[in-house]
């Protein structure tokens, strides 16, 4: 009886070692930012040291590869030589480039041109980032804008060539292309051997698999308004979440805010959003789709979400109203969005 006791103590004690050991064991995680694109570049990978640093620093190289192509900022990449031959010749490009401006049309076409990259003059003449606080004359505003329209850009995928039709004309992918880095960073650490990890070019944020402890990611989108706050925290399991909000670049005069988002039908920025969050598989598609939509409005831009089955979103009215997506209602467990 004695002995039966002892044993059957051993064996809880066992267990409960065993228990410890099993939880000691969870994979490691590791981080890594770096500034690229514009901006700050976090790469988040579950796995051994070795093998992860080898598969974060592959995944910078390759958004920095992407960088050099698609910055509108590098003399003599593809996107500069496509603005230098506008209403001259079509122009090579890389298959990256070919796809990001491939889908950008697309995008233009399901978001009524509320989403368009041949806003480039446009955003030359306000020059965000570059001139300090300049409203242009509407006279301007004007002229430019007889330059922007995406049925205009035309895409030869057997060839590989882009053409913009009309002397003047731009191409600006800051709308998409880090959308597509987050995409082309996780398959590069899927490549690498990586099972789980989070790669967020800024707001635009893509994740595959799940935390060490099995749970899935926790995400936190930005309160447009109070810096330090989040709107919510949404769970992800591999998919894509982008953020675009009139608070990233902009300035206020006379009362009003200027920002670098811009509707393309008369060239101010888009004044109806404070923010807008989509969620989808692509992070291409919620980088371009979160634009588009703030551009859309509140309402257009909501009742855009709820037709589209494959995507989910949050959009922040400029009154801070906060409207949500019929599907993401049921799917967001940490109560209340906003605040
Ligand atoms: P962020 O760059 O802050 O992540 P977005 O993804 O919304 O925000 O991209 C804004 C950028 O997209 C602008 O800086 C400009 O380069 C470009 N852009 C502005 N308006 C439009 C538009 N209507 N369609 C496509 N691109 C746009
Ligand atoms: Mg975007």
């Amino acid at each position: 009886m004695y002995s039966e006791l002892i044993s059957n103590f051993k064996f809880i004690i066992i267990t409960i070692i065993l228990l410890l050991l099993s939880c000691s064991k969870e994979p490691p995680i590791f981080k890594k930012t770096k500034f690229l694109m514009d901006t700050v570049v976090t790469v988040t990978a579950v796995g051994p040291k070795e093998e992860v640093e080898k598969a974060i620093d592959a995944t910078f190289s390759e958004i920095e590869r992407l960088e050099s192509l698609m910055s509108g900022f590098r003399k003599g990449n593809d996107v500069d030589r496509i603005n230098r031959s506008a209403g001259i010749n079509p122009v090579k490009v890389d298959k990256d480039v070919l796809i990001v401006i491939t889908k950008a049309i697309e995008i233009s076409e399901m978001t009524g041109g509320a989403f368009d990259i041949t806003i480039g003059p446009l955003s030359s003449l306000w020059g965000f980032g570059v001139k300090e606080n300049y409203i242009p004359a509407r006279a301007d505003i004007k002229k430019t804008l007889s330059l922007v329209d995406y049925r205009k850009l035309h895409v030869n995928v057997q060839k590989s060539e882009v053409l913009l039709k009309e002397k003047g004309m731009k191409i600006d992918l800051g709308g998409i292309a880090k959308g597509y880095a987050a995409d082309k960073g996780v398959e590069v650490l899927k490549g690498e051997g990586i099972k789980a990890g989070i790669v967020a070019v800024a707001g635009d944020i893509r994740v595959f698999g799940k935390r060490p402890d099995g749970k899935p990611w926790h995400i936190g989108i930005k309160h447009p308004r109070e810096k330090d706050k989040v709107l919510t925290t949404i769970d992800l399991e591999d998919s894509s979440i982008s953020t675009s909000g009139d608070y990233e670049r902009f300035f206020v005069k006379g009362g009003i805010r200027y920002h670098h988002i811009f509707d393309p039908k008369n060239g101010l920025p888009a004044p109806n959003c404070q923010s807008v969050t989509i969620i989808s598989k692509e992070g291409i598609l919620v980088d371009a789709l979160a634009t588009g939509v703030f551009v859309l409005g509140p309402e257009k831009g909501m009742e855009f979400i709820e037709s589209n089955k494959l995507i989910k979103g949050i959009i922040v009215d400029s009154r801070g109203e906060v409207k949500v997506s019929s599907a993401l209602r049921s799917m967001t467990p940490r109560g209340k969005i906003g605040l």
